[in-house]
């Protein structure tokens, strides 16, 4: 790692980035490629946001040959990662840094959905601002279209800005078939069996309304997008029916306590 900026030779033109996208914790990041970033349309802007700018970019580019005490080394070479950081943002929405990242999340790179639900959906990196050192990376699930926090403290202090505010839905867009399916599924919450009566309440109010909206939807032609159209909503009441029917005496028991939905 020490020597890399001193090698100049043209067979390893890549050799800052090789080492930056293998290094520990930088899993998230694709390769940026050489011609994006030695196109200065691209970089615009990013000189008054990156101390040190161009040594940053020459040690990017492997082109770094100046002698410099190793306090101006580190300080160069945290300039790099900001600026690496600031034109991957750029990039990953360019034609070629999409088919990248998507290959990426096609493997699971950034990891699984944390929610049961969810089935081990695959996640994306955000940001939840374009500003730099705003805030740190998030993960997306398109299934239940929350973000998460990165499990690793390698991957928690990843700057958001380096991926963007975008991103992730500019992927689905071009990608829409890699986008899940609406499920209707989600956790009921239950206390010995019986839902708990006020968020079954407000299950039920929501589940009305998302009813009508298919039902406008359908009259329109339009797809709802939701996965297993009300083949599952029978099933799921059928079973609570006999559930609750057979519960009876349990039921009499939680009287005044409890209020079972029907
Ligand atoms: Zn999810």
């Amino acid at each position: 790692m020490d020597d890399y900026a001193s090698d100049t030779d043209s067979d390893y033109t890549s050799y800052w980035r090789d080492w930056f996208i293998s290094s520990r914790g930088n899993e998230y990041f694709c390769e940026i490629d050489e011609d994006y970033l030695t196109d200065r349309f691209n970089l615009t802007g990013l000189n008054t946001e990156v101390h040190y700018y161009q040594y940053a970019l020459d040690l990017v580019t492997d082109v770094f040959d100046m002698e410099v005490d190793d306090n101006m080394r580190e300080q160069i070479e945290n300039s790099a990662r900001q600026l690496y950081g600031l034109v991957h943002a750029r990039y990953i929405v360019t034609t070629r840094g999409l088919a990248k990242m998507m290959e990426k999340y096609k493997q699971g790179v950034f990891g699984k959905c944390p929610r049961v639900i969810c089935e081990s959906q695959h996640l994306l990196p955000m940001g939840q601002h374009d500003i730099a050192k705003s805030s740190n990376v998030k993960l997306y699930c398109a299934r239940c279209e929350d973000i998460y926090n990165p499990k690793s403290s390698r991957h928690n202090t990843i700057d958001g800005a380096f991926f963007g505010t975008s991103f992730h839905n500019i992927l689905f867009q071009v990608y829409p078939t890699l986008l899940p399916k609406k499920t209707q599924r989600r956790y009921e919450p239950r206390i010995y069996g019986f839902r708990v009566h006020a968020s079954a309440a407000l299950m039920r109010w929501q589940e009305e309304r998302r009813e009508e909206m298919k039902d406008r939807l359908r009259i329109q032609n339009m797809e709802t997008g939701f996965e297993d159209e009300d083949e599952g909503d029978d099933d799921i009441e059928s079973e609570e029916d006999e559930e609750d029917e057979g519960r009876d005496g349990i039921d009499d028991m939680f009287e005044g306590r409890m209020q079972p939905v029907q």
